[in-house]
């Protein structure tokens, strides 16, 4: 019996692990690698055909996006999930497939004009169908055999609707070990599901390390009632209120919150206000929310559903789906919320929203999540001062609020709660799913702290679970330098949109008097020679 690493190690995404036993190859989610991570989507590093059952822990999509990739390169074998699990992969997967062909073709388009050879994506639209009809879905809780020798449990792990930890049993022989997968390891007190369950024991534990060297604010703000004032003033001064958020989870919550500030009257004067989610995906979520509550909502919730409420609807929530809809949004007077996708504003409809509402000083736009480097999300909570869209250059004078949202992620402490919960102590732990020095010092910190044999292995790494001895060390895999066009960002990118504006003011002079061309010129000079940085 062997376990062997191949993603997602000494890395953040593209998560992927290898159990062989009992005859069978079992993989652990087969995730895309995404952002810094990104090395070779393109490939499996191993015969896909060859591989009889996936795991998959939850549906994010750097745990499952190569799904498709992985039935298109021959597996047919029987993926194990969680129900709800299991239908938020069917509209992801489906979502990242339709990405795939839109990039292929956007790509071949202006590759076709520049005479280079027609790219393929890298799965379509029939891949992720035919990889979805492969799931059985689960309960929480639930014993299943595999076949003999392999037995499994997925257990509550409070990190997105459906996710698990998996727990599994294999028996070669008179040999029997416990292998336990985290998954990703939710935090405490998320709106919606329910926090951690903890695992009693363990011969050997994969934990993620996403948050393994800090801790999060301890500060307690009360999110609806900070939320409803954002609304209330913005409201008050004529303005919507923007928020772009993430189709699947964040878009949930912000629904949960919603419902509770709209029962409680905490936005007074403009009756059921409209709030608009434009996201096809985010709305397809909300329903697969709806029809998973049993079994996966916390007792909060749970408690409104008894009360015959929807904890995420309520008057005034509209759904629009087509760019029609979409566009009419920002055509009429009245005071709205529009949620829309994606999270980091780098796509899709938020894009029009933003063009409609940065230049109005009454809008606000809410960000609710993280902003990677280089997005346009992070040059505007970075205090851009103009932004680009569509090719027209947008004067950000909206308020721009910062709403620290609820992490989906276990900081530290959570982390090091949940690998206590093993009762005695596993025979070692595997620290993936971190930034490579955070998984370092993530193994070193547990070696220490709770005396326990901790490895953060490299790509390809290989252990014998009889024996627990390392088999092959694997390789270190040095980050991708792609190209890439960097937006500045903060006070820079101020600076760029000064001189910006400098150039598109000096271009009008041309027809201009000799004597204001020269003054001008005369000036622009001495700003020059004031600032020039002289080596
Ligand atoms: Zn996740």
């Amino acid at each position: 019996m062997r376990l062997s690493f191949w993603g997602a190690d000494h890395e953040v995404t593209g998560s992927c692990h290898m159990l062989e036993a009992a005859g069978k190859k079992i993989l652990v989610d087969c995730g895309m690698q995404q952002g810094p991570d990104e090395y070779d989507n393109q490939e499996i590093p191993f015969a896909p055909g060859e591989i009889d059952y996936v795991l998959v822990t939850h549906a994010h999509i750097d745990h499952t996006g190569r799904l498709p990739l992985l039935y298109k390169l021959g597996f047919s074998g029987e993926i194990h999930a969680t129900g709800a699990t299991a239908d938020l992969c069917s509209i992801m997967l489906r979502d990242s497939a339709h990405i795939q062909e839109f990039e292929a073709e956007w790509k071949n388009r202006k590759g076709k004009r520049a005479g280079r050879d027609a790219v393929e994506p890298l799965y379509t639209m029939e891949d992720a169908e035919g990889v979805i009809s492969l799931f059985h879905p689960w309960d929480y809780g639930q014993e299943v055999d595999l076949c003999p020798g392999i037995r499994i449990r997925f257990v509550d792990v409070g990190h997105l609707l459906g996710s698990a930890s998996i727990e599994i049993w294999v028996t070669e022989g008179d040999v029997t070990r416990k292998i336990v997968f985290s998954g990703d390891i939710g935090n405490l007190h998320q709106p919606l599901i329910n926090d951690p369950q903890y695992i009693a024991e363990a011969d050997y534990v994969v934990m993620e390390s996403t948050y393994g060297d800090r801790n999060h604010e301890a500060t307690a703000i009360d999110y609806a009632a900070t939320f409803a004032q954002v609304i209330q003033e913005t409201f008050d001064r004529g303005g919507n209120v923007v928020i772009p958020s993430f189709a699947v989870g964040r878009t949930q919550e912000l629904l949960y919150f919603l419902r509770h500030i709209k029962a409680n009257d905490m936005v007074k004067g403009y009756g059921n206000f409209p709030v608009y989610v434009d996201s096809p995906l985010a709305n397809e979520a909300t329903n697969i929310f709806r029809e998973n509550m049993y079994g996966y909502f916390d007792p909060e919730a749970m408690e409104l559903v008894r009360q015959g409420i929807n904890p995420i609807g309520f008057p005034g929530l509209k759904v629009s789906v087509t760019s029609d809809d979409s566009k009419a949004i920002n055509f009429d007077d009245q005071r709205k919320i529009i949620i829309s996708a994606s999270g980091m504003c780098e796509a899709g409809r938020i894009k029009h929203h933003l063009k409609h509402n940065l230049w109005r000083p009454e809008c606000t736009v809410v960000f609710v999540g993280f902003q990677a480097v280089g997005t346009l999300g992070r040059s505007l909570i970075e205090g851009a001062r103009s932004v680009k869209l569509f090719g027209e250059e947008i004067n950000v004078r909206a308020r721009i609020v910062r709403m620290p949202g609820i992490s989906g992620h276990a900081d530290q402490a959570g982390l090091l709660r949940w690998l206590d919960s093993f009762s005695p102590k596993p025979r070692k732990v595997f620290v993936v799913h971190g930034e490579s020095e955070i998984c370092d010092s993530f193994a070193a910190l547990i070696a220490s702290r709770n005396q326990v044999e901790t490895a953060a292995p490299y790509f390809g790494a290989c252990y014998d679970l009889a024996t627990g001895v390392c088999l092959d060390p694997g390789v270190k895999r040095q980050p991708q330098q792609k190209p890439r066009t960097r937006q500045p960002s903060g006070v820079f990118a101020r600076l760029v949109a000064a001189v910006q504006r400098l150039v598109r003011i000096s271009n009008r002079y041309e027809e201009c008097a000799n004597g204001d061309i020269a003054k001008f010129a005369d000036q622009v000079d001495a700003l020059c020679d004031k600032w020039e940085i002289k080596e």
